[in-house]
């Protein structure tokens, strides 16, 4: 098998019902306190919401019920996420790209990008840079070109694997690449992937087929069906997004939904995490035009996100670099659960720093501190920074993981995971102040779990860390 996938379309219809969004949006319109509190406690009883209600929270515009919305997120982050941040980088492999979407640098059609391979040396040099940083958890990024066909992703996924460098090692590497056919899926899940990440960028068919003129990736079909060809292919470990700035994100944001629910329906299990990436300025590329009529503000992004807390309780929610610190702080107490630190997504640019590097980037980022920086200011802000690859090396994914998403279920794994994996960084990569605030942080963790056999367990373990054993885990 080489190339891009043969893109066949034949019975695939679209489970984005646009006429009902649009109904949901208008029938919901000016909801009662009353109706909105109800919906906000529907979600604390972590029931996944309609998309009726998750419509009349979108209409909940005003500043008084935004807060309490905001506020509703906040609680439900508490009682079900704690306090932990899971972390990860992006590793860019290629930005060769045959599409032509209009608001990525990486387009085909783009002059001003400087195109970018890395080879196999170079794959090695930026694995071990971020291994030397503290990183785990990886999510590679390809351009859509028939030089990143499923072979080439499977073999590189492999290659990332067996790098180990001093204490690091690679224990789960994401994806976000171009939707493939199942035999494709099959072939790129032998290299044991964690997450596979397709984002439809607009679910609005019409504005699709306008901003992704020609190459593969115009189908909106084969694009949307994606991730079911994944799921039969047998990756359960599903990540979904939208690209905001496109269209409406009241459209979007329900369109989320409608996609978790069809997963939900059809196979029994709904998206692992969902990313809500707004545009951001890229080389060679108008964005401000690109997002004139459509532009999320800041304080649109918040409802948008603690609404999404609250209609998916269990989902994973994904921010990333693209956005300035302020906003990420004050999105984490809503219930983000992943952040991206000290990314770097020029193509190569982690182990061979380059002024001109944003000539070879996707766009530009917003939050540019580093992973050791975010780590001490995460602790001073009473979360624990976590590394955990646990859940989809115990085979806690798919189905099984809807299982075990249960109240008690970040309790029992999530928590003692981040107090063990972040105490393995502090050991090997940590100085200072950042190693005086982790091990503070730890503390007060570990203080505030009541007395069980579960915590003598985990008190166990973290001696064993301490004495230098690595990678255990619940
Ligand atoms: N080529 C594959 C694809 O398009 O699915 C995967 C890689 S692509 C580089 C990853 C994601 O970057 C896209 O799905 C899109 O949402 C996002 N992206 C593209 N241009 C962007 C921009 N200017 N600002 C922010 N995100 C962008
Ligand atoms: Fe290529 Fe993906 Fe960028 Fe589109 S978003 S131009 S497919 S890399």
């Amino acid at each position: 098998m080489s190339g891009l996938p043969k893109i066949d379309v034949e019975g695939l219809t679209s489970f984005i019902p646009e006429n009902d969004i649009f109904e949901w949006l208008e029938k919901t319109k000016n909801p009662t306190p009353e109706r909105v509190r109800e919906i906000i406690q529907r979600s604390l009883d972590k029931n996944r919401l309609e998309p009726e209600e998750m419509a009349t929270l979108i209409n909940a515009d005003s500043p008084e019920l935004a807060e309490e919305i905001f506020e509703g997120a906040r609680e439900l982050k508490r009682r079900i996420y704690g306090n932990r941040i899971v972390l990860f980088a992006p590793l860019y492999v290629g930005n060769e790209c045959v599409n032509k979407c209009e608001y990525c640098g990486f387009r085909v059609d783009n002059t001003e990008v400087h195109r970018k391979t890395l080879l196999t040396e170079e794959l090695v040099a930026e694995v071990e840079a971020l291994e030397d940083l503290g990183h785990k958890r990886l999510i590679m990024v390809y351009g859509e070109h028939p030089k990143y066909d499923a072979q080439y992703i499977h073999d590189t996924v492999r290659e990332v694997y067996k790098v180990k460098k001093g204490a690091g090692e690679i224990r789960r590497v994401n994806i976000n690449a171009a939707p493939l056919d199942e035999e494709g899926f099959k072939l790129v899940k032998e290299a044991d992937i964690g997450t596979y990440q397709i984002f439809q960028e607009t679910y609005h068919r019409e504005t699709y087929e306008k901003v992704h003129a020609a190459g593969p990736k115009s189908n909106y079909l084969w694009r949307l069906n994606g991730l079911d060809r994944a799921m039969k292919a047998g990756i359960d470990d599903l990540g979904i997004g939208a690209l905001l700035g496109l269209y409406d994100w009241r459209f979007e944001t329900m369109a989320l939904l409608y996609h978790t629910i069809h997963l939900e329906e059809t196979f029994n299990v709904g998206p692992h995490t969902i990313s809500f990436p707004r545009l951001e300025p890229a080389v060679g590329t108008d964005i401000d035009k690109i997002t004139e009529k459509y532009a999320v503000s800041d304080f649109d992004f918040k409802r948008l996100v603690a609404i999404l807390r609250l209609a998916v309780p269990y989902t994973g929610l994904i921010l990333t670099c693209r956005e300035s610190k302020e906003l990420r702080d004050e999105m984490l107490s809503f219930g983000v659960s992943q952040i991206d630190g000290g990314s770097s997504i020029g193509v190569g640019s982690y182990s061979n720093s380059d002024p001109e590097d944003f000539k070879k980037s996707q766009f530009l980022l917003g939050d540019n501190r580093s992973l050791d920086e975010i780590i001490r200011e995460l602790c001073d802000a009473g979360f624990i920074p976590s590394f955990c690859t646990g859940c989809y090396r115990k085979g806690r994914t798919g189905e099984h993981f809807m299982e075990f998403a249960v109240p008690g279920f970040v309790k029992r794994f999530c928590t003692p995971n981040a107090v063990l994996t972040f105490l393995e960084y502090l050991n090997d990569y940590a100085t200072g102040d950042t190693l005086e605030a982790g091990l503070r942080q730890i503390d007060r963790e570990v203080e505030d779990m009541p007395e069980s056999k579960a915590k003598d367990e985990l008190l166990e373990r973290m001696k064993q860390v301490r004495a230098g054993e690595r990678d255990l885990y619940f």
